[in-house]
């Protein structure tokens, strides 16, 4: 990325963070959270500290870097190093990415590319370019199908907290990370204190790692007298799941308690969960990659996110793109550019490829 280039990506964030600097979402206690952000082109900046909400925004207007992040924890010392910090507590949290989730349309959007000779193909990723012998790099790109099924995940954890946890619907906030996926933060005072493992437990039971394995639940379900949903939790969904379809279905029932197990598991991050001392995206503020805005998703069911956290403006840039594939934001379609050429895009679709180091500004 040259230096053109990162001063014109961090005027378009300034501009955002200068007309929608109250859109920024901060967590109670403030000044008990440690903040960090990686400028345009640069490192990590992390154990920052600041007073006040006030504080924290004009610093952010006044770098407007690639990303923001805030801890889910509160500190005694948020500005000391990890061991110093005084962990007084962190909000429960789940990060759903649509790159954990396999779905088939990846095939057609995940791609390797050389950036000498701009050959490129479907993953997986050869060792070398296959027309030049350059080191090829990957490039994880969207669509709707994965984007859906990201949602349908996010809404899962959603209803094992609600359903097997109690957490009552207020206490849950929903994210849309500005990339990928979702961020759901809980903020119920039972899951503060929790450490790592325990946080881990929690994760593994919505992936549904723990369970027994599938011939051993249908095993159970087989020797049962009753029949249709019974119990709680996973033996509800999995039972539910069953009694639905067993009449029709052809396959084994452990093949139908497989597919039960799979169409309700919520394929969470478990790495994220467990981190008790990580920096998250901060609310409000731009993903560094994309542009778009972490946001509060207030309705699931109608949210876009190839639309609604688009918050850059239209203004048009010249940019040479290197490479990129097909891409769709706003309702219009980008690309593909499969080699160098010189385009005018909308700002908003121009700081995808200029933040990935796929282009320049002209
Ligand atoms: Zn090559
Ligand atoms: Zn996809």
């Amino acid at each position: 990325m040259n230096d053109g280039t990162k001063a014109w990506l961090r005027a378009a964030y300034r501009e955002f963070y200068f007309r929608g600097g109250e859109r920024i979402e901060f967590p109670d206690n403030v000044a008990s959270r440690e903040f960090g952000y990686i400028p345009f082109g640069g490192g990590m900046v992390r154990h920052l500290s600041f007073k006040s909400k006030g504080e924290a925004q004009a610093e952010i207007l006044k770098q407007s870097p690639s990303s923001v992040y805030c801890s889910n924890a509160r500190y005694e010392y948020p500005a000391r190093p990890i061991d110093e910090k005084g962990w007084m507590g962190a909000e429960l949290i789940f990060d759903i990415d649509a790159t954990d989730i396999p779905t088939t349309c990846k095939r057609g959007h995940d791609l390797w590319y050389c950036e000498k000779c701009h050959a490129s193909g479907k993953l997986p990723r050869p060792e070398k370019c296959t027309k030049c012998g350059g080191p090829p790099a990957e490039f994880h790109g969207t669509c709707e199908t994965c984007l859906d099924a990201a949602k349908e995940h996010a809404k899962r954890v959603v209803g094992f907290l609600t359903k097997d946890f109690g957490v009552d619907t207020g206490a849950i906030r929903v994210y849309f990370s500005g990339n990928r996926g979702y961020h759901i933060h809980v903020f119920d005072g039972r899951f503060e204190s929790l450490d790592s493992a325990a946080r881990g437990e929690i994760a593994e039971y919505m992936i549904g790692s723990s369970l027994p394995p599938s011939n051993t639940i249908a095993a159970s379900i087989r020797h049962q007298r009753q029949t249709g949903p019974q119990g709680a939790g996973w033996t509800r969904r999995i039972t539910k799941y069953v009694d639905e379809r067993r009449q029709s279905y052809s396959g084994t029932l452990q093949k139908l308690v497989s597919e039960g197990i799979a169409s309700s598991r919520a394929l969470v991050d478990s790495s994220v969960t467990t981190d008790i001392h990580r920096v998250f995206r901060l609310a409000g503020t731009l993903h560094g990659n994309t542009g778009m805005c972490k946001m509060r998703v207030e309705n699931i069911e109608k949210f876009d996110p190839q639309n609604d956290p688009v918050v850059l403006s239209s203004k048009p840039v010249t940019i040479k793109v290197e490479f990129y594939p097909r891409f769709r934001l706003k309702h219009q379609d980008f690309g593909p550019y499969t080699k160098p050429e010189t385009v005018g895009l909308p700002t908003f679709a121009a700081v995808s490829i200029l933040t990935r180091g796929l282009g320049e500004v002209v």
